[in-house]
């Protein structure tokens, strides 16, 4: 009995209490049954009903995605002359276009599939060939791939926000109301980061019912907007039952979506075994500068020093040599080896940590190790490569104890959501003397939604949308920014 309640504990572990569905071939996706292996169990647990509607979504995936006969139906839909059968058997979709770097891409999904889940509606994701690289599929006996060979894929660049079936645009030339969009098939959604007013009827109640129609939508968006979906009457009740513990939104939907290829998952383990393992306590630092000209700074070097310093992340150094003797027995050291994961496009900072912990000895007499795993020179998201090493080094980052990110972006913050982490953020140094307060720490582990709406759409007035119910409020690093807490 002790044994098969030994295996129950780790299938349940390896599932993450539930999260997970078994029946996916294990040499397909080792991540999605290994990752347990590498990381502590989350503090926090999926609520019973937002498993349940994973469940009902798989189902509805699996009835209505690509190679279905309602697929086929509805794409019908989307042809010039509709001929044959056109029942979709209310299948609906919503397609996520490609855009962005990769921690944009990998937040932006997460949001889009929130919504998915709260419309009804299947998501499909335009990755081309270089998604199915990186990311296992999260979805049995189906594909979340958009077929290559989609009816509107030739169009998809000529989606703006000035285009004729843009939601925006229609509300500006005031064509949408509840007749003319019960027979369009699709519509554009511009939720990216540039977005305008009318665009941003979107988190409006009232559009949404409009928008329930519609067969199609079609998104292109690079940010974590769930946390506007909350401010929406028609989806608070739900999303208060998927989510009792707030700001896990990301937390839960990214270790539920996003499993790193074999490929990926090869480069973490082994990047893993080398240098993290045995270390007793490992520490993640994401140094992402934005202006890549800028080079090492003094300012930057100082601000995190003071910020792993003063917050007892690594242990100050110590100005004289102490000599202690080498134990025979390793369980007797009496020091803590602390490995420290950098992640940065470049080597200035790793370097200076590096020598600055081999030069001098530290008071608690720890010794710390400085590791980095790659140095890009800059984004190259169009290169394979560079984005599995991009996507390794996220998912590294989520394997720390500690994780210390850098502020506004996005990459850090898929690591602090998927390790279930409130990370220390390194503020931006906007006058480049403040360094008061290098860094604090997160309210949550969820992403900031960097360009929330600022409306009311039942006084149809301006308001802060951050300081409309408790657990959104406004980011620790973007003071307009929206984060779920
Ligand atoms: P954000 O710009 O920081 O919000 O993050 P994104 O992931 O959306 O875009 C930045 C892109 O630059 C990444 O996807 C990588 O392609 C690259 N990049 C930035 N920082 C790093 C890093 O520390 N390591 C690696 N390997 N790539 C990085």
């Amino acid at each position: 009995i002790q044994r098969d309640q030994k295996r129950n504990d780790s299938v349940d572990l390896s599932l993450l209490g539930g999260l997970l569905v078994s029946g996916f071939k294990k040499d397909s996706c080792l991540s999605r049954y290994q990752s347990y292996l590498y990381r502590k169990a989350s503090p926090y647990r999926p609520s019973s009903y937002l498993l349940s509607k994973l469940r009902a979504y798989e189902e509805l995936h699996k009835r209505c995605g690509p190679g279905t006969k309602p697929y086929t139906n509805a794409e019908r839909l989307l042809k010039p002359k509709q001929t044959g059968d056109s029942d979709s058997e209310g299948c609906k979709y919503v397609v996520w276009m490609e855009f962005s770097g990769l921690g944009n891409r990998i937040i932006s999904i997460a949001s889009a599939f929130l919504y998915a889940m709260l419309t009804d509606r299947v998501l499909l994701v335009e990755g081309g060939e270089q998604f199915a690289d990186l990311f296992c599929e999260p979805f049995l006996d189906t594909t979340w791939l958009l077929p290559k060979d989609f009816t509107l894929t030739n169009q998809f660049n000529g989606f703006a926000q000035n285009s004729a079936h843009c939601h925006g645009e229609m509300l500006k030339r005031k064509l949408i109301n509840g007749s003319s969009v019960s027979s369009l098939s699709h519509l554009y959604l511009h939720l990216a980061h540039d977005y305008n007013d009318q665009d941003k009827m979107f988190f409006c109640a009232e559009d949404q019912s409009l928008l329930k129609n519609v067969p199609w939508l079609i998104m292109r968006t690079n940010n974590f907007f769930a946390p506007s979906l909350f401010l929406i009457p028609s989806f608070e009740e739900e999303l208060g039952m998927m989510f009792p513990e707030k700001g896990t939104v990301f937390h839960h939907l990214g270790r539920y979506l996003f499993h790193p290829s074999n490929h990926v998952w090869g480069l973490i383990t082994r990047y893993y075994q080398a240098y993290l393992v045995k270390a007793d306590e490992r520490i993640g630092l994401q140094i992402r500068v934005f202006d890549e000209k800028s080079g090492v700074s003094r300012q930057v070097t100082n601000q995190i020093i003071s910020c792993v310093q003063n917050e007892e992340i690594l242990p100050k150094l110590s100005k004289t040599e102490q000599h202690h003797k080498p134990s025979e027995d390793e369980e007797d050291e009496d020091f803590k080896l602390k490995a420290v994961l950098i992640t940065s496009l470049t080597t200035g900072y790793f370097e200076i940590l590096k020598t600055m912990y081999w030069e001098k000895p530290t008071v608690t007499r720890d010794v710390i190790g400085i590791h980095q795993p790659s140095h890009e020179g800059h984004q190259q998201t169009e290169k394979l490569m560079h984005n599995r090493k991009a996507w390794a080094e996220m998912y590294l980052l989520s394997l720390t104890d500690k994780l210390v990110i850098s502020a506004w972006s996005t990459f850090g913050y898929v690591a602090q959501g998927l390790g279930g982490l409130r990370a220390w953020i390194l503020y931006k140094q906007e006058n480049q003397t403040n360094i008061d307060s290098p860094c604090g720490r997160a309210m949550s582990p969820d992403p900031c939604f960097h360009a929330p709406p600022y409306y009311d759409c039942k006084a149809k007035t301006g308001i802060d949308t951050g300081n409309v119910v408790p657990h959104v409020r406004h980011c620790e690093d973007i003071s307009w920014g929206l984060k779920l807490v």
